[in-house]
């Protein structure tokens, strides 16, 4: 089998020397194990903070250990009565074209639900992470406006499409005029503006101003950076923002650099979030599993029957995961980005 391994730590963005590709034999599975030879890979923002050694709310992967990952695949070997060989299962199998985990950290794909890649997007881990945030923190109501940037990823995008369908008005944000045409034309957003049309805060806010005439009551937060800068003064009092990732800021190990560029404060952020009563709720998406039956038995069909739309970014072949996953880090994915492996 072959396996992606963490070669080095980061300095700033990673690079392709931060990865190494390795043959292994294939694993055995243990007691209570699956074993599953995987067919696509996930790519996450959330991998970036696995290849740091910063305190977070999980641990690191170790230099020289598999990169961490959500995989899909058919079940070759099971020891637990959950699974039987042909299955096809979801697991944190890591990135590697074979994989052995615990059958309770694994959960059965249905493929005549949906495509089995929904399984790592919009029925996935992203998926449920829009549509848990934003109803547990977001509080949507018929007739607010909503505003999300990365809008035409996982994320982004089932965050747009369940605002649309509570009668909200969605302002997307993305880079690019395809990703902004995408975000309008195919996830039905009202509105979509090009972040990298617009280089500062300042700019970006008068687009916002404009697409947002009622200012904003839910600002679901995917990036931090100019986009955060920019939407902080439109938010109208008691509005929301469920603070779901800051992917402008991960390269930076930490908050401040982009911050300070943009002007943007701790001062000015605690003082907008007092005079304006904003909720402002982070939240890690691996605690709230237990919603997830939930979710999927609400989006799954309307996934399967298309009403919620998706759109993947398939690389093919585990050797270009590394650089598909650097990509996607400075947009260079629309939609969905995993790694076909067999
Ligand atoms: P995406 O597939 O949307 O990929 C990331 C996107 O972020 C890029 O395609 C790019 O889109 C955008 N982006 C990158 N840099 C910047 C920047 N400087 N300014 C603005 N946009 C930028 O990611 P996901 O949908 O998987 O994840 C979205 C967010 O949700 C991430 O921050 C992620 O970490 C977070 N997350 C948090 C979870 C939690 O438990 N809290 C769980 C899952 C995800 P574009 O080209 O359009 O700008």
């Amino acid at each position: 089998m072959s396996r992606i391994v963490l070669a080095s730590r980061p300095d700033g963005a990673p690079t392709p020397d931060n990865f190494r590709l390795e043959t292994a034999p294939v694993p055995t599975p243990g007691d209570g194990e699956v074993m599953v030879r995987v067919h696509y890979m996930s790519l996450d923002p959330y991998m970036r903070g696995r290849m740091d050694d910063a305190k977070s709310y999980a641990a690191s992967v170790p230099v020289g250990g598999l990169m961490e990952g959500g995989s899909v695949g058919e079940v070759i070997a099971s020891n637990s009565p959950a699974f039987t060989p042909g299955d096809i299962a979801f697991g944190p199998f890591g990135w590697a074209t074979h994989g052995v985990a615990p059958a309770k950290q694994c959960r059965k794909v249905d493929p005549d639900q949906a495509p089995i890649t929904t399984s790592l997007g919009a029925l996935g881990m992203p998926g449920f992470t829009g549509w848990f945030a934003l109803h547990e923190h977001g509080r949507p109501k018929e007739g607010e406006t909503l505003v999300v940037a990365a809008a035409t990823g996982p994320v982004g995008s089932m965050v747009g499409q369940i605002a649309k369908a509570r009668g909200l008005r969605a302002v997307g944000i993305a880079g690019g005029a395809d990703k902004c045409a995408l975000a309008t034309d195919h996830f039905g957003f009202d509105v979509c503006i090009d972040h990298r049309a617009h280089a500062t805060a300042k700019d970006l806010r008068a687009a916002l101003r404009e697409a947002c005439p009622d200012g904003i009551d839910i600002y679901f937060e995917n990036v931090g950076g100019k986009v955060l800068d920019a939407v902080l003064p439109l938010m109208n009092a008691h509005g929301r923002i469920p603070l779901c990732g800051m992917i402008a800021w991960y390269n930076a190990g930490g908050l401040g650099n982009d911050a300070a560029e943009e002007g943007l404060s701790a001062p000015r952020l605690w003082r907008t979030i007092l005079v304006s009563h904003l909720s402002v709720n982070g939240f890690i998406i691996s605690n709230h599993w237990d919603r997830f039956p939930e979710f999927i038995s609400e989006v799954g069909p309307l996934v399967g029957n298309g009403t919620i739309k998706v759109q993947e970014d398939i690389t093919e072949g585990l050797e270009n995961a590394p650089q598909a996953f650097i990509d996607m880090l400075t947009g260079g994915n629309t939609g969905k980005a995993m790694v076909k492996v067999v």
